[in-house]
């Protein structure tokens, strides 16, 4: 669709980035194109108008999506946070790096119950920071069926880690 290909225009690669042998792919030419951020959200709006209840950001680059689309889809937008970041009460889950371990944690009393929360992230991946993120979610209540990615790492398998949600990849490698 067209946000795919506003997405491939605007996409830096930088091999060897944070680790040799590691393809990185930065969003921040999209970030700086006031246009292009622009038709981005809208377009992603059009998408999950009148669909969701609150968008949940995944620290920190699903932050950046995530704020300017519950905006425009008029719902709140919930932080999905590194371990250690948020103020207490939390719930946290661990999962698997590479090398070593990550965690996300989530405020539950941030969580409507029963409501349907989209997550959305720059990059799927391993899939392991969104598969921990929507288990806290629905933790603390949400309905998580939806889940937005901007780029999808096909070759790293995240897909698998969302089965049964839909998965929206603006672009897939
Ligand atoms: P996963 O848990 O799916 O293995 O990794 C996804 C997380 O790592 C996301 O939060 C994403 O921001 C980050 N990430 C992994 N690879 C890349 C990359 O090539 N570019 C960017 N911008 N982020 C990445």
């Amino acid at each position: 669709q067209e946000l795919t290909g506003l997405v491939l225009e605007h996409l830096r690669e930088i091999p060897d980035f944070p680790e040799p042998g590691v393809l990185f792919r930065d969003i921040t030419p999209l970030l700086a194109d006031g246009p292009a951020f622009s038709r981005l959200v809208e377009g992603l709006a059009d998408h999950y108008r009148g669909r969701v209840d609150a968008v949940a950001g995944l620290e920190s680059r699903g932050f950046i999506l995530a704020a300017p689309l519950a905006v425009a889809l008029g719902t709140g937008m919930l932080t999905v946070r590194k371990g250690g970041k948020l103020p207490g009460p939390v719930i946290g889950a661990d999962y698997a790096l590479e090398y070593g371990t990550a965690r996300m944690e989530l405020r539950p009393e941030s969580v409507e119950p029963g409501s349907r929360v989209l997550v959305i992230d720059d990059v799927l991946a391993t899939g392991g920071t969104a598969a921990a993120s929507i288990s806290l979610l629905e933790q603390a209540g949400a309905r998580v069926d939806d889940v937005c990615m901007l780029l999808e790492l096909a070759a790293l398998g995240g897909r698998a880690q969302l089965a049964g949600r839909r998965l929206a990849s603006v672009v897939v490698f």
